[in-house]
């Protein structure tokens, strides 16, 4: 057993998986930018792939050409290219590459010249998220643009994409309001002469609670991971947490009423107590906001964090001596799936007010992370330290 470490069951994600594409209906990309939201690209990937992902999807090229490296050959989608990169590797890896404006396209067009390839692209339109994507007001003009080089035989418009800005809140007009958008450019593209094989628009939120978005096919990050894209809203689907952090409690020792805990006292004790050291702290990810909030499972039961979180530790209380007191050494577990009771990736992000998906791709540092699977009960044996995304 390790001083701290990240177990990610690829069971769970081959379970999210099924989960999802069944409830969805149609084709899924299985987004795994990010290191797989900190659960490991290339594991994920091979999980996704394994219960029946059509499609997989990352932010950066190179994030998708270690895909083609570890022998991924499915369809692949990369959405954030930058104009100095050279997309030539990824035109050779049959990566579909996002354009966002004429400019994008012509620099993948000259990768056509180079490779004697036609390049695959998807076009993202902006319909109303303003970060990435061609604005309306350029889009006919864009589209237009794609067709002249499609005739030319420089490139091929396998997709066209766009993304929610509020699909985990259902009721926002702005759901409506973005699909409607997406529909106009799809018949402006179709008028352009452009014929993509697929149209997609939804995130896990809008997969799970938005029918009408679904089109050709879903992208599912957060859910496939088994953490709810919309809590409090979402379906109970079964989905299952793949990500356990724990560790082993370094120490334990009692405090008198009085005394107080951690930087700058900022928790104390009323009554005597048994103190626990997690040695997990912000240097591995851990949320500082989460000082005083969150909770750790040890020994059968949640205690709370008491003070401050610090860079390579933090104290839980254990309470009053019982019979329940665990020894120096026990198993404390930060979060997990919650079968045992344990807090959850949500727990903790609610504790330190913000979402799953920040705790989850931001935990890593000086921890282990460990792939199993639990349908055949056995490591996969790649232990691996966590890149930084
Ligand atoms: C990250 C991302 C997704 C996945 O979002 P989830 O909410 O995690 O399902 C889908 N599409 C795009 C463009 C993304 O950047």
């Amino acid at each position: 057993m390790s001083r701290a470490e990240i177990v990610v069951d690829v069971a769970a994600i081959r379970h999210n998986v099924r989960v999802l594409k069944r409830h969805a209906g149609v084709p899924m990309m299985a987004v795994v930018k990010a290191d797989g939201y900190g659960h490991g690209l290339l594991e994920t990937a091979r999980a996704a792939r394994e219960a029946g992902a059509d499609w997989l999807g990352v932010a950066s090229l190179d994030e998708a050409i270690a895909l083609r490296e570890a022998g991924d050959r499915g369809p692949l989608l990369a959405w954030l290219v930058v104009p100095s990169e050279d997309v030539t590797p990824a035109v050779r890896a049959h990566i579909d590459i996002t354009a966002y404006s004429i400019p994008d396209l012509d620099r993948i067009a000259e990768a056509a010249r180079t490779t004697g390839l036609r390049p695959r692209v998807q076009l993202k339109v902006d319909t109303g998220l303003h970060r990435g994507g061609v604005p309306m007001s350029l889009w006919a003009e864009t589209a237009a643009h794609a067709r002249a080089l499609e005739q030319q035989g420089l490139l091929r418009v396998t997709g066209i994409w766009s993304h929610f800005s509020s699909s985990e809140e259902p009721d926002d007009p702005a759901n409506d309001e973005q699909e409607k958008v997406f529909r106009e450019a799809l018949d402006r593209a179709a008028e352009a002469g452009l014929r993509p094989e697929v149209r997609h628009l939804a995130n896990s939120a809008a997969a799970i609670l938005r029918p009408s978005a679904r089109f050709d096919l879903v992208r599912c990050g957060i859910a496939m991971y088994g953490l709810d894209p919309a809590p409090g809203v979402s379906p109970d689907l079964g989905l299952v947490p793949a990500m356990t952090v724990r560790a082993e409690l370094a120490m334990i020792k009692p405090i008198a009423a009085g005394g107080s805990v951690s930087y700058n006292h900022r928790w104390t004790a009323s009554a005597p107590t048994m103190l626990g050291l997690v040695p997990v702290g912000y240097g591995d990810g851990l949320p500082r906001h989460a000082s005083n909030r969150a909770e750790v499972w040890v020994t059968g039961a949640r205690r709370p964090v008491r003070g401050t979180v610090c860079m390579d530790q933090v104290v839980v209380d254990l309470g009053q001596a019982g019979d329940d007191l665990p020894e120096p050494g026990a198993d404390a577990i930060l979060w997990g799936s919650g079968a045992l009771g344990e807090p959850t990736a949500q727990d903790w992000a609610d504790a330190a007010g913000t979402i799953s998906y920040e705790m989850v791709t931001r935990i890593g540092g000086r921890l282990v992370r460990r792939h199993v699977d639990s349908d055949v009960d056995r490591d996969t044996d790649s232990t691996s330290a966590k890149e930084t995304p």
